[in-house]
């Protein structure tokens, strides 16, 4: 009887130390509201739409949408109000302001071979907005002084966005806000392996979409690693990670995903942009 306590009590103590990593991803200091987060988001995503070219075709929005909700239900996304857009750019990337607007490049969507693969740069862009890394960075980078003044003192009618802008943040679609420390990627991936697996999805296949493109993209690798660094062999950390997981059988159905790329593959090179005056050297 007595054995039969002391297993258990293992066995509880087992279960707590398999649950522990994931209490540890929790979002850093930030001197931004939830609320300053998604006012911030949304303003930057304006200003965004009137440089990229967004596919408004309701099939493609569509799939992109199911998609992105499938993911951002999990309650490890939080209660962000997220927004999925697919933006006609061949190039490698993706992208998500805080708050929860998340955007997506059709040359992603062309590179992976699998819905798994797409879900999981999308869990972990979830992941960043989750974990508040955008405005945790501006907090870390920009002077408390000067973020009292922006946050705390909001003057006059200018958004929070023009006023970190005028703070001298500098700004840009490329710059601070959605640049990550190796720290934050890692936070990422592990958050969105949670959401990932949360849906259906194996998390290992985005650990291992992000090594396949790293591998492939020459010396700097595609453009989604400009601003998300390497953090280390991924795919061994989430494996990692999983071990302790409750794993479901994972989905497999890859049938409206093809069609999906397939007519994405389809609109072929996107128009030229009209190239912004100030955000020109944003990168
Ligand atoms: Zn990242």
């Amino acid at each position: 009887m007595r054995r039969l306590k002391l297993i258990l009590v293992f066995l509880l103590l087992a279960a707590l130390a398999l649950a522990a990593p994931r209490s540890r991803l929790k979002p850093g200091f930030n001197m931004f509201s939830k609320q300053q987060d998604v006012e911030l988001g949304k303003e930057a995503a304006t200003e965004i739409s009137q440089q990229v070219t967004i596919i408004h075709d309701p099939e493609l929005a569509g799939y992109l949408d199911r998609l992105g909700r499938k993911l951002a239900v999990q309650r490890d996304a939080g209660d962000h109000p997220y927004t999925f857009k697919l933006v006609h750019d061949q190039s490698i990337n993706a992208f998500a302001l805080p708050g929860g607007p998340t955007f997506v490049h059709t040359g992603l969507v062309l590179a992976a071979e699998n819905e798994a693969e797409l879900a999981g740069v999308m869990a972990h862009e979830i992941s960043h907005v989750a974990l508040r890394h955008g405005t945790n960075q501006v907090t870390k980078a920009m002077g408390f002084q000067i973020l009292m003044g922006v946050v705390g003192g909001a003057v006059g009618d200018e958004s929070l966005w023009r006023q970190l802008v005028q703070a001298g943040a500098g700004f840009g679609a490329g710059s601070i806000l959605l640049k990550y420390s190796r720290d934050a990627e890692r936070q990422a991936d592990l958050l969105g392996a949670y959401i990932m697996a949360g849906a259906g999805y194996d998390p290992v296949e985005m650990a291992r979409f992000f090594e396949k493109l790293q591998a492939g993209g020459g010396s700097r690798g595609p453009e989604f690693f400009s601003s998300h660094p390497k953090p280390g062999n991924r795919v061994k950390y989430v494996e990692d990670e999983i071990r302790g997981m409750r794993r479901p059988a994972y989905s497999l159905d890859n049938a409206e995903f093809l069609r999906f790329r397939d007519r994405v593959r389809a609109l072929g090179d996107p128009p030229a942009k009209p190239k912004p005056p100030e955000r020109s050297r944003a990168r």
